[in-house]
């Protein structure tokens, strides 16, 4: 593969980390076709990595060591309580029933910090072309290519899918694998740190390093804090996992983008979370503007098989893991370095070889990823146990039952997945 030319279909996290492998290998010509026309940053939120996978990537030469990220160290869960159990409904803090405080070796990231690393580390070879929308890609085992809307067709050696859970690549790759709706949405939000001093116990009642995950009948709220865009500042983040309001309709795999909720949606999430939560924590989520406030269905998706010919599929276009896991982005950029990696073993044969082996490693630990999402997604959400009888060594033998077996919390080690 020294020498030819490779389109990457999407240029958030999977496509930058793809192009830069792909430029890395030796492509002659990469090419991000990126269907947003923007600035990708403005649209962020959260995303953790655990600190053991991101050491990985760090070695690897992915991400620099000093990226911009907020550090976690502990998870408490906490729940509103019995009426007139330990701590009432919302404890003397208005921050609920402690139910466990677990270690949590993390790092919060803002998607956008994130993503203009890796963008400012992709080599000069690669070039971005923004509002570029990919409508079909074809091909076979001696070439591929895309065709946007107005019909022109370009050829390539290899075309790559990074263009997420809607991908058109992976229509081409797979067409049976379609995303499974979980049954369940979460609601997202994020704003400045610094709104939290307005709250009734301000920002001090909830520790910089604490991830709270707040426990009702049916689901949960996650919450952390993350880097903000400008360098110093930080924000509040949350994901509030809820039943599927009346309202959304899901012929499609889709989310109600940050701004584009209704009042009447707003106030309905915002009465829902004030009589599930603890004070505080319904504080938290209604001090949310509706420009920091989006939905977006959570799905599953696993595919038999990620290559075809020329085609190739990565990150979200071929997984699609319940966001339990906070392996999203760390899972994007094992693929890439699986891809790059085989391409560095194989010596610069062929494309057909480090397709097959890039698929021979990447679909197991996909499908595996979404086998613990599922689980995670169970235990934590629709079939939670009873909260009220829970303490903390009933937590950790329940959270012990939820990981047996599977790749553990934050993704797979690198070394034996990738
Ligand atoms: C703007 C943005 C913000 C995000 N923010 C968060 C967040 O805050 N927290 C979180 O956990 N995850 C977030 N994600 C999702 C997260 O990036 C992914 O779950 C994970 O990192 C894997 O990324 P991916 O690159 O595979 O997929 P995605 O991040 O979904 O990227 C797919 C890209 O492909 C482009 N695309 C799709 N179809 C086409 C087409 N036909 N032609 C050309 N381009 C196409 C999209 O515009 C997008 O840029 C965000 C994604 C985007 C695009």
């Amino acid at each position: 593969m020294r020498g030819g030319s490779v389109a990457v279909v999407g240029g958030s996290i999977a496509g930058s980390a793809f192009a830069g492998a792909a430029a890395r290998l030796g492509a002659e010509r990469v090419v991000v076709l990126e269907r947003s026309p923007g600035r990708l940053e403005d649209r962020g939120l959260g995303i953790c990595t655990h600190n053991d996978r991101f050491a990985e990537l760090v070695d690897a030469g992915h991400v620099p060591p000093d990226t911009r990220r907020h550090r976690l160290t502990v998870r408490r869960w906490v729940t509103r309580g019995p009426a007139g159990g330990t701590g009432g409904a919302g404890g003397p803090d208005g921050r609920g029933r402690p139910l466990w405080v677990q270690p949590f070796p993390f790092h919060s990231h803002h998607w956008a910090v994130l993503w203009q690393t890796l963008r400012e580390r992709t080599p000069e070879v690669v070039e971005y072309r923004p509002g570029t929308t990919v409508t079909a890609v074809g091909g076979d085992r001696g070439g591929a290519w895309t065709e946007q809307a107005d019909g022109t067709r370009t050829p390539y050696d290899l075309v790559i899918g990074a263009d997420g859970y809607r991908s058109v690549v992976r229509a081409a790759v797979c067409p049976e694998a379609a995303p499974e709706y979980a049954g369940y949405v979460c609601w997202r939000g994020s704003y400045d740190a610094a709104l939290l001093d307005d709250l009734p116990g301000g920002a001090a009642a909830w520790p910089e390093e604490e991830c709270a995950t707040v426990c009702y009948p049916g689901g949960q709220v996650v919450l952390y804090r993350i880097p903000g865009l400008a360098p110093g500042s930080t924000l509040v983040n949350w994901v509030f996992y809820a039943p599927t309001p009346d309202w959304l309709r899901l012929d499609g795999p889709t989310a109600v983008a940050a701004g584009a909720l209704s009042d009447e949606q707003l106030d309905g999430m915002r009465e829902f979370a004030a009589r599930q939560l603890p004070p505080y924590w319904a504080a938290v989520i209604a001090r949310t503007p509706r420009e920091r406030t989006l939905l977006q269905p959570v799905y599953d998706l696993a595919v038999p098989y990620r290559t075809a010919g020329r085609l190739l599929i990565g990150g979200d276009a071929a997984t699609v893991v319940r966001p339990h896991n906070t392996s999203g982005a760390v899972k994007a950029l094992q693929d890439a370095h699986t891809f790059e990696l085989a391409g560095r073993r194989l010596g610069g044969r062929s494309w057909g070889p480090l397709l097959a082996a890039y698929d021979r490693e990447r679909t197991p630990a996909g499908r595996e990823l979404v086998d613990l999402g599922r689980s995670l997604g169970r235990a934590q959400v629709t079939a939670a146990p009873d909260w009220s009888v829970m303490d903390g060594a009933a937590m950790a033998d329940w959270w012990q039952g939820q990981l047996s077996g599977g790749p553990g919390f934050g993704g797979h080690a690198l070394g034996r997945a990738g």
